[in-house]
């Protein structure tokens, strides 16, 4: 392939349109397995990490945080902004290995494909193949990587952590394309599983976590099967608590549906009252509550219904 290096956003969202086969490149650690998978084409590679700003993480006056997209999680991790971001700083250090971290970057993790092992290995499923072909996970192994809920044709999830934890941040992410920038809530940023609504030529040039959200109190549980592992199933949860009482909070499951599940009616359930044990049980339970496993993978139904829990502990604990 063809490596580009541009230095500025908008050059980088020109190559990247001017090419039908141009893909962006973050740290490579997904993008270029994938192309020995047969999962990612692209003759051209616009590597971001070059381009200047995109490497920046800062903090605005009224205490937004502003991540660039090429950023590092390692770098992140590093950075004096984020030492009060705990969720934050618990997920990046629940991905991969320090090694990985030192490589991947922000927008590459939100941006990384989905993981299912028939779709890395070249089975010719539904995703690959396309609509006449089934999906292999459902008479397969699904007990740990596969959803739980809300999955109908395709039982894939989407395998970023950043993703799961921004969703309960409400963060937004600006996107570069070839006419300019627009903003796109995280939570509307996955149309699948490991699939974006980004269009062609467009990047995730900034990662923005407004100031309000990273006042509330979030905590991550995050379930794998070794150290360095994917989310077998993982939950945050970000509330504004006062007096014992929630003003109002957001609860988002990774792993455990196609794309990031936002709990609502868990959330409206816990939104105004006063944070016991009873009503934490209640709200657990209600998050699994649209559930729809497979044979094999009930059980992570469970399993979130108890992270949840105990994700409400902490925050009960904390106050
Ligand atoms: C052993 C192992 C364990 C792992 N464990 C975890 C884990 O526990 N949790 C987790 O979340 N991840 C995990 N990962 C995945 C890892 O976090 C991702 O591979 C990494 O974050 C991707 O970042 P990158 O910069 O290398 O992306 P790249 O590989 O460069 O790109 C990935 C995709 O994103 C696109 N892209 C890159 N940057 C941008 C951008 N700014 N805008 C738009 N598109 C972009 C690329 O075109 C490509 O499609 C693991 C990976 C490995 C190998
Ligand atoms: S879960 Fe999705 S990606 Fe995996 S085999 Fe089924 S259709 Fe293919």
């Amino acid at each position: 392939a063809e490596l580009r290096r541009p230095t500025d956003a908008a050059e980088a969202a020109t190559a990247l349109a001017a090419d039908r086969s141009a893909r962006p490149l973050g740290g490579g650690t997904d993008l270029l397995p994938a192309r020995r998978q047969g999962v990612a084409d692209g003759r051209v590679l616009v590597d971001l990490t070059s381009v200047v700003g995109m490497n920046a993480v800062a903090e605005s006056a009224g205490g937004d945080l502003c991540i660039g997209g090429a950023v590092t999680l390692a770098d992140l991790a590093r950075r004096p902004e984020l030492a009060g971001d705990e969720a934050l700083l618990d997920t990046i250090g629940s991905i991969a290995s320090q090694q990985i971290r030192e490589m991947a970057t922000v927008g590459g993790n939100l941006c990384q494909q989905k993981r299912c092992w028939f779709y890395r290995s070249g089975f010719d499923c539904y995703k690959r193949g396309g609509v006449t072909c089934p999906c292999y996970a459902v008479t397969g192994d699904h007990r740990f990587y596969h959803a739980a809920i809300g999955a109908h044709r395709c039982q894939a999830v989407t395998p970023s952590d950043l993703a799961t934890t921004f969703t309960a941040l409400d963060a937004s992410l600006a996107v570069r394309g070839p006419g300019g920038t627009r903003t796109v809530p995280m939570e509307e940023f996955f149309s699948g599983p490991g699939e974006t609504v980004l269009g062609r030529g467009e990047l995730v040039e900034e990662v923005v976590v407004a100031a309000a959200a990273r006042r509330r109190a979030t905590v991550l549980e995050k379930l794998r099967l070794w150290e360095g592992d994917f989310a077998v199933a993982s939950v945050c949860v970000s509330a504004d608590l006062a007096d014992g009482v929630v003003r109002d909070c957001r609860i988002v499951l990774g792993a455990m549906a196609p794309t990031p599940y936002r709990a609502r009616p868990a959330e409206d359930l816990l939104r105004g009252r006063r944070l016991t044990g009873q009503l934490a049980e209640r709200a657990a339970r209600a998050c699994v509550e649209e559930g729809h496993p497979l044979p094999g993978n009930a059980w992570k139904l469970e399993a979130a219904r108890g992270m949840v829990a105990r994700c409400l502990g902490r925050l009960a604990e904390a106050t």
